[in-house]
């Protein structure tokens, strides 16, 4: 059983900053398929909780001068199903969709997912490939400074993620393997090519959470086909180890996925 808390369902930003910083020991609270769970089992005992769903600051899909912002509060679900991202980054959508069971991509949000920055989440290898800019309430964050370690980012205690505008790329591809019980990735590869310029960021595979696979970045700029990756590797030593996967095991999906991901752009592939 969870411990006792307030509940408060502020309708505006400023709202929520000033209860978050009224309370003793308050927690944001989106989707809560991640902070839920963990209160249930009593690892967090959040005095009140600030909750974020009601504010529409943090809503709607909108594409302006090739970047797609999607507000911190869209479901997975609203992302999957958004004709604005089937159209200009169909592998986003293809990842929000891949995400859980049909309840997690119904209540989880884009912003609870990239600020819990789980190590094998799928929405941190979206913005790191796609070099996203993560608006808050207080500033806007570069994707390349936002990501500090596992469960850990840029944001400040109290400080909200708004929005994350997407640049749109050529085109992106997104390959996954799932874990088959929760869906989480066991490794997965996005990769997103701007002109002469390809990102690839690897999630699920590395203790140390999502992380740019820059040899694959510079292969695939010279020559954008998987045969360009033949031979290249990532270290094992660098990667997660569970009862899900070893290192090599990992290693390996790692670089398969990055391989997909090349040869099926535009579209997602699960393995
Ligand atoms: C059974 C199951 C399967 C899942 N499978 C997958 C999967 O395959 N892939 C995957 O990527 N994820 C998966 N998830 C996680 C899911 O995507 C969650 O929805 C997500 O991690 C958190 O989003 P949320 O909106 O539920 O956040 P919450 O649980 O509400 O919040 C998570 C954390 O982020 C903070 N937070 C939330 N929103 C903001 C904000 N706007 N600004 C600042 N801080 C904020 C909260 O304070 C909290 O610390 C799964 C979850 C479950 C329960």
């Amino acid at each position: 059983m969870m411990y006792a808390f307030s509940y408060h369902a502020p309708i505006s930003l400023s709202e929520a900053r000033k209860r978050f910083e009224e309370s003793e020991d308050a927690a944001y609270i989106s989707g809560g398929h991640t902070l839920l769970p963990t209160m249930k089992n009593r690892l967090a005992a959040p005095s009140d909780l600030v909750s974020l769903g009601q504010i529409e600051e943090l809503q709607g899909i909108a594409v302006a001068e090739g970047c797609l912002t999607i507000g911190a509060a869209e479901t997975h679900a609203s992302v999957a199903a958004s004709d604005a991202v089937t159209g200009r980054i169909p592998a986003l959508a293809g990842l929000a969709g891949s995400i859980g069971d049909v309840q997690v991509r119904h209540r989880g949000t884009i912003g609870g997912s990239v600020a819990n920055n789980d190590p094998a989440a799928d929405y941190p290898s979206a913005v790191l490939a796609l070099d996203a800019r993560l608006h808050t309430s207080e500033r806007v964050i570069e994707a390349s400074d936002f990501f500090q370690g596992v469960y850990t980012t840029a944001l400040e205690p109290g400080e909200i993620l708004t929005k994350v505008g997407f640049r749109i790329p050529d085109t992106a591809g997104y390959a996954k393997m799932r874990n088959p019980a929760s869906r989480y990735a066991l490794a997965a590869a996005f990769v997103a090519r701007f002109g002469d310029s390809v990102r690839v960021a690897i999630t699920g595979a590395s203790e140390d959470g999502v992380f740019r696979w820059t040899e694959a970045e510079e292969r695939l700029s010279k020559d954008f086909s998987a045969g360009a990756l033949a031979g290249l590797t990532l270290n094992e030593a660098d990667m997660n180890e569970d009862i899900h996967a070893s290192r090599g095991y990992r290693a390996h999906l790692a670089a398969l996925c990055t391989r997909k991901a090349v040869e099926l752009q535009g579209r997602l592939t699960l393995l």
